[in-house]
């Protein structure tokens, strides 16, 4: 069977860059999900060292912060941005966590694919993107989150429509994968964006897939 465009851009990421401390298993969910809310119109840098933060502070549980006090966590997430508003929600989905699911998501993750995702949606702070990583990366759901770079990356690899939304892009992408490959293709997607399909100046002419690209400066 000849191998399709979408294969191949996988199968040339594949060969440039290494997975390595992505494709961790038993990824704990509450942790993913904080770092995941923190992430929020931020940077990777800023996230790390607000998690940083945070973890030094507190045992990162449901129960801990949920009873922290909200200026010690807002002090933690300053670096982050909107650290008033990421407390409040981190505190909230915290006391929620710990009242209505038994102080853990395993519950919640056993679910299938599209009730777990229904109910992660109506936490707080919890939108499309946060629900699909904790989905993905914790408890190996078919879903391919969408952040920056792999919305930017794959409307330029013709991937997703130009003018796609969140959903559009997510259903597009998992068209030409198959479920196995979505983590995979999410991590390879964010580490091109990170090292050459910036956002400005791109890096074509040294892009491992610019031959796939029509979008190319080369
Ligand atoms: S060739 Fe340029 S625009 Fe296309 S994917 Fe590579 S870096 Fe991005």
């Amino acid at each position: 069977m000849t191998e399709s465009w979408a294969e191949k851009i996988l199968k040339t990421l594949r060969k440039t860059f290494t997975l390595g401390k992505w494709i961790t298993s038993n990824r704990n969910s509450f942790k993913t999900l904080i770092a995941t809310i923190i992430s929020q119109n931020t940077t990777d840098k800023n996230t790390t060292k607000a998690f940083k933060n945070i973890s030094k502070q507190f045992r990162i549980t449901p129960e801990t912060l949920a009873n922290a006090e909200k200026s010690k966590i807002e002090e933690c997430l300053k670096v982050a941005g909107l650290y008033r508003r990421k407390a409040k929600t981190i505190k909230r989905v915290s006391k929620i966590i710990v009242e209505e699911f038994n102080g853990d998501l395993t519950r919640i993750l056993s679910m299938s694919f599209e009730e777990a995702r229904k109910t992660l949606l109506q936490l707080p702070g919890v939108g499309p993107k946060t629900a699909d990583v904790v989905l993905l990366f914790c408890a190996e759901k078919p879903t391919i989150p969408i952040d920056t770079h792999v919305n930017r990356v794959s409307k330029r690899l013709d991937l997703a429509p130009k003018n796609g939304d969140y959903e559009a892009v997510r259903k597009s992408l998992q068209a030409l994968y198959d479920p196995e490959d979505y983590l995979d293709i999410h991590v390879l997607l964010i580490l091109l964006g990170r090292k050459y399909c910036k956002a400005r100046n791109p890096l074509c002419k040294q892009c491992p897939v610019n031959m796939y690209c029509r979008l190319t400066t080369i």
